[in-house]
């Protein structure tokens, strides 16, 4: 609607705005005016919409009002969170030269103005803009053909808030899984990528921010130039090889950096590569369904993060949630996380020790990064002293104990902190910081003898003034003047209005009448004119040093940028071992025994966010065994039971047992010893996922058929109630033929949900299948539910028992019991139908039997039926399954 780029005949600061705008048309501009940031036309009408700040106007383009709305530029930050938040993109345009300078060139020219940064969602680093216990990934994509048919992709994940920058290449089928682990706040591809039509479901259902960069942009001799030039390089054989996807992927990254950040040199870590099957891989759906990092909801309270997160630095938090999206497979690398966190189970004190030097430790890396971007504070100098002192008390609590590799090697590398750099910080910054650099006064006295006597000068002025103004009364005899301050006068004589016509005789004599107000005059002098630049020129001076102090200090600092980000993963990961230390020590936990063989088995496991839910509310949780250990390969455990028995939560445990395992904690379970597990799949039946909108039986088709064609015999698979979805004889074939496929071809260790008592019947013929079900009491009529996990089938389903349970009106639970029995008394005089237990396995379609046939369509005069079909019990809620019912009664 009020697109002004074709209108002719802006003014001079509208052509300006227009012009900038227009190279930046996928952003709202923030368009720098004094204090303030203003945004117009339609960025002004998008931005006081998504903050609710007013919308004026400011003159007139074309005829027409133009829509405005400002920030002020203190509180920026806060309304570039949010815009931020809601996936706007925000380039900010400063006033790049000084106001007079534009006013020589003409009474009507305009400041020269640039964009010198785009602030996007996957390249911040200002702390209020970041949560502290989430790194903010910027994710790049690129690929290349392995083959016909195949291609491989390069992630390069980059957080330019802490520096971190990993590379990978995974399988087309694995990229979905890749993206979810990372959980990125923005991703940069190519075009080609981004509108390849296999892959437009992925970028459709990410939250993050998706880039896609075109073609020309993207040569592979330029990606090649920006990874040498960002890390000074002639050639990138030092970092290792890396495959043209990465290079590509990496290239992308740096480019997207270069032109969101303009020109800053971003401090990155050289990259680190993470060869393919390194971590065990879980799928989004598995990652949502098992609510790792945060709930169905999308909340991180709640979630398994938040129920074992126990670390207390920033850089741990980042970690833990790091380690526990990417749980590991190397035996050696997770024995050796374990080796930490048991060293720290066994010694307490040592652990509360080590915990409260962390606790004291600040955010080193986020500050690092800030000071190479040149956006830091002095508070990130002193974050820096911080994080360097801890280090540096850390290494010297540990030197002499015993430890295991898995500590020794992250003491030594805190041992490589600069004790000079840490003296120097702590001897140059005061003890109140202010915010900004520009405000000064962070420099210690003491520590900078110009420094020193530039401010004594400042303070001796004060002094002089003081004694200037006994002097001036004196010889005016007016004992009422004062020497005051203003930003129009400068310094200034101040007398009442009500001074004896003697004084005015000397003051008029003395000195320059300036002004008279209502109670009093003022006058001005030559002696005071000259203080004022004096001490002006002092202020200035201190300013100016304080800069230099800076800026010497980041460069010391920055010298070590590397030893630093070093030091601060250092920590991270101690953070990370006492953290799992202290949360096994809190609620008895064990360390897991893993090894490469088929084991899966769990004793006494529980399962740590329901038992935490239940400690609430003072109610225990009954651990339960699981063993699904096998040679050739792994079992499968069929469980049945009635609702609410506990089974989701049984299925749940065991892979948040392997997944804790793996990452390197120790597991909610008396004892577990586990084969390292490859691939993690965990599923819902449709029913219980509406959330997602679209066809949900659909869903869960494509979500079992990726299990069944990926599930290896090392994966670990978990499906609760699959086939739900759809009518019964569908479903429940469906289900059973899943179960036969996972036995016979993917050989799995697997846990398998489902209320069709029917599939029980296959523990006769498939070896490695076992039933269990969940143990009920009954207690005069009401039911129990023990959740205890016991070997065998439920015997029956206890549905009208959960039904009068949660509060189903006892008629209705009194005539459904009555149906009931008619029902299950036609059902065994029509025996035939149960007979899918004798059918042969994998048997071709034909030998099979047919289910009965559907009933007919109802006739036309079938009113009953009629109301029936429409009815979706699945989309009921309670009230109108009632109401339906009553309306079927009333039509008979
Ligand atoms: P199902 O999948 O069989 O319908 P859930 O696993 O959802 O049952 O469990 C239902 C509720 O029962 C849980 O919310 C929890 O409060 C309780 N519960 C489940 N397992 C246990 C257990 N092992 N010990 C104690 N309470 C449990």
């Amino acid at each position: 609607t009020s697109s002004p780029l074709d209108i002719p005949g802006a003014t001079p600061m509208m052509a300006q705005y227009i012009e900038i705008k227009a190279a930046n048309p996928d952003c709202l501009l923030f368009y720098r005016m004094g204090d303030f940031y203003e945004l117009f036309f339609e960025d002004a009408e998008i931005a006081s919409r998504a903050l609710g700040i007013v919308l004026t106007k400011r003159g007139k383009h074309g005829g027409a009002d133009i829509p405005m709305c400002g920030v002020p530029v203190e509180r920026s930050d806060d309304y570039l969170h949010r815009l931020i938040a809601l996936g706007h993109r925000v380039a900010v345009c400063q006033q790049t030269e000084d106001p007079a300078e534009a006013k020589k060139r003409g009474p009507k020219s305009v400041v020269r103005r640039e964009v010198t940064r785009l602030v996007t969602p996957g390249t911040l680093t200002e702390d209020r803009l970041l949560d502290p216990a989430r790194a903010n990934l910027l994710l790049a994509i690129g690929r290349r053909k392995v083959s016909e048919s195949r291609e491989a992709y390069g992630l390069a994940a980059i957080d330019i808030s802490t520096g971190r920058f990993s590379l990978s290449e995974v399988d087309g089928t694995e990229l979905a899984a890749s993206i979810a682990r990372h959980e990125p706040r923005e991703i940069v591809l190519s075009e080609a990528i981004h509108a390849d039509p296999a892959l437009a479901r992925l970028w459709r259902d990410t939250s993050a921010a998706v880039v896609p960069l075109a073609a020309a942009e993207l040569e592979p001799a330029s990606a090649e130039r920006r990874i040498r030039e960002q890390f000074g390089v002639k050639t990138l054989d030092g970092f290792g090889s890396f495959s043209r996807a990465e290079i590509a992927a990496a290239g992308a990254a740096l480019l997207y950096i270069e032109r969101t950040q303009f020109g800053a040199k971003v401090p990155l870590s050289a990259p680190s590569r993470e060869a393919s099957g390194a971590t065990l891989a879980i799928d989004a759906a598995t990652r949502a369904n098992l609510e790792l990092t945060r709930t169905l909801s999308g909340e991180r309270k709640g979630s398994l993060l938040d129920a074992i997160d126990r670390t207390v630095s920033a850089g741990g938090a980042r970690l833990l949630a790091e380690h526990l999206a990417g749980p590991l497979t190397d035996l050696k690398k997770i024995g050796r996380r374990h080796d930490a966190v048991n060293f720290l189970v066994q010694d307490g004190s040592l652990r509360a020790h080590l915990r409260d030097a962390l606790k004291a430790a600040p955010d080193l890396a986020r500050a690092l990064s800030r000071l190479g971007l040149g956006r830091a504070g002095p508070r990130d100098l002193a974050a820096l002293r911080g994080g360097l002192d801890a280090a540096l008390a850390i290494a010297e609590g540990l030197s002499g104990a015993d430890l295991p590799e898995g500590i020794a090697h992250l003491v030594r590398r805190l041992d490589a902190a600069d004790r000079a750099l840490a003296a120097e910080l702590g001897a140059a910054l005061a003890d109140d910081l202010p915010l900004n650099r520009r405000d000064g006064n962070f420099v210690r006295a003491g520590y900078h003898a110009e420094i020193d006597e530039a401010r004594l000068l400042g303070q001796d002025s004060r002094k002089v003034v003081a004694a200037l103004q006994a002097r001036y009364a004196e010889a005016t005899g007016c004992r009422t003047l004062r020497i005051k301050h203003n930003n129009v006068l400068g310094y200034y004589i101040e007398v009442p209005q009500a001074v004896g016509e003697s004084c005015l005789k000397g003051l008029m004599k003395e000195f320059v009448h300036r002004q008279t107000m209502v109670d009093a005059m003022r006058f001005t002098s030559v002696e005071l004119g000259e203080l004022e630049s004096k001490i002006a020129g002092a202020s200035d001076r201190v300013l100016a040093l304080e800069a230099q102090v800076f800026d010497a200090l980041s460069q010391r600092v920055m010298a070590q940028a590397d030893t630093i980000a070093d030091i601060a993963d250092a920590l991270s990961a101690l953070d990370v071992a006492a953290s799992h230390a202290e949360l096994a020590v809190e609620l008895d936990w064990t360390r897991p025994r893993l090894d490469d063989s088929l084991a899966f088995a769990v004793e006494g496991g529980r399962h740590p966010v329901v038992e935490a839910a239940l400690r609430k509310a003072g109610e225990a949780f009954i651990a339960n065994a699981c063993d699904l250990s096998g040679n050739e390969a792994g079992r499968i455990r069929l469980v049945t039971g009635p609702n609410m028995g506990g089974k989701s939560t049984f299925l749940r445990q065991n892979a948040l047992v392997a997944v804790l395992a793996q990452m390197g904690a120790f597991v909610p379970a008396r004892a577990a010893h586990l084969g390292v597990v490859d691939r993690l799949f965990s599923r819902v039946g449709a029913a219980d996922d509406l959330a997602r909108g679209h066809s949900t039986f659909m869903v869960e088709m494509v979500e079992t058929a990726a299990i069944l064609n990926q599930a290896t015999r090392r994966s670990l698979v978990v499906l609760d109630e699959i086939g739900r979805g759809t009518a019964t004889f569908d479903g429940l074939s469906i289900a059973w033929a899943c179960l036969e496929h996972l036995h016979e071809r993917n050989g799995c260790r697997a846990l398998f949900a489902t209320h069709f008592h029917e599939l029980t019947a296959l523990a006769k013929r498939l070896p490695r299948l076992d039933n269990a079900t969940l143990k009920v009491a009954e207690h005069r009529g009401d039911v129990v539910f023990l959740h205890e996990v016991v070997p065998g089938v439920a015997e029956r389903s206890y549905g009208l028992q959960v039904a009068r349970l949660a509060g189903l009106p006892a008629s209705v639970v009194a005539r459904a019991g009555t149906i009931l029995k008619g029902l299950e008394s036609s059902e065994r005089e029509r025996p035939s139908r149960a007979r899918i237990d004798d059918l042969p396995l994998f048997a071709s379609l034909t030998e099979i039997t047919p289910p009965p046939p559907e009933p007919v369509a109802p006739a036309p005069d079938d009113t009953l039926g009629e109301l029936l079909d429409t009815i979706d019990p699945d989309s009921l809620t309670p009230r109108e399954a009632l109401d339906a019912l009553y309306r079927l009664k009333a039509e008979r």
